[in-house]
């Protein structure tokens, strides 16, 4: 492990923590570094991670002591998803109910109950060119009752990625509202998982109780 990779993430890890509260969790999205890195990060007091392959985020919680907790934000294939309930504490991109299905016996016959964030399409307008996932906020209501009846799930919170070339104000407000409105029908679900190195102190503004940073922390992808 060498000396000066170490330096370098816990500069930059202390500059990002310097802007996050300390009640908020700061997710490292450890997604494309090695294994390696993600001992620097344990090292230096860091328990989250967030990962988007299933391959990748098995293998490197493999590696980490059993108190690091895992979090997948990847799009969702259904054949992952044995994989993927085995090692991740969190999934924050639901937005398939047949997923959610499909997580909640899994999780059952694993004995656990997977904490989900129900994803939310944060794009101004939604039409069958939207290239981001998640659910429009009208189909809240109806998915959060169907996902609150399986048994297997926790619903914990909603989660949102903001627009890459505009003002992401808009966008972390909507989930906010997102957040309100599932709170309605799943009083627990209170977490907000928005921001990411480019918009999480923006995300912040709006309510975020996760935040989701990599580059600003491991450098460019
Ligand atoms: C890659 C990724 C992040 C982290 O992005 P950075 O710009 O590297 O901070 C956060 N959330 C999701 C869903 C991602 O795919």
């Amino acid at each position: 492990m060498s000396d000066s990779r170490q330096s370098e993430i816990a500069a930059a890890l202390a500059d990002v923590r310097s802007r996050i509260p300390a009640h908020v969790t700061l997710i490292v999205v450890t997604k494309t570094f090695p294994a390696s890195d993600v001992e620097i990060l344990y090292q230096l007091g860091e328990r989250n991670f967030g990962e988007n392959r299933d391959s990748e985020g098995s293998e490197k919680s493999l590696d980490l002591p059993e108190d690091s907790i895992w979090h997948f934000q990847g799009a969702i294939q259904s054949n992952k998803l044995r994989s993927i309930v085995q090692w991740s504490d969190f999934i924050h991109s639901l937005d398939d109910i047949s997923h959610a299905r499909k997580i909640s016996s899994l999780a059952d016959e694993a004995n656990k109950k997977q904490s989900c964030f129900i994803q939310i399409n944060l794009d101004p307008e939604i039409n069958e060119n939207s290239q981001r996932s998640g659910i429009s906020i009208d189909e809240l209501d109806s998915f959060a009752e169907a996902a609150a009846a399986m048994t297997g799930i926790t619903v914990v919170g909603v989660m949102g990625v903001g627009p890459l070339n505009a003002d992401p104000r808009p966008a972390f407000a909507t989930l906010e509202k997102a957040s309100q409105a599932l709170q309605k029908t799943i009083p627990g679900a209170t977490l907000i998982s928005g921001g990411m190195s480019g918009d999480f102190e923006i995300a912040l503004e709006f309510g975020a109780t996760h935040v989701r940073v990599g580059s600003s922390i491991l450098g460019s992808r």
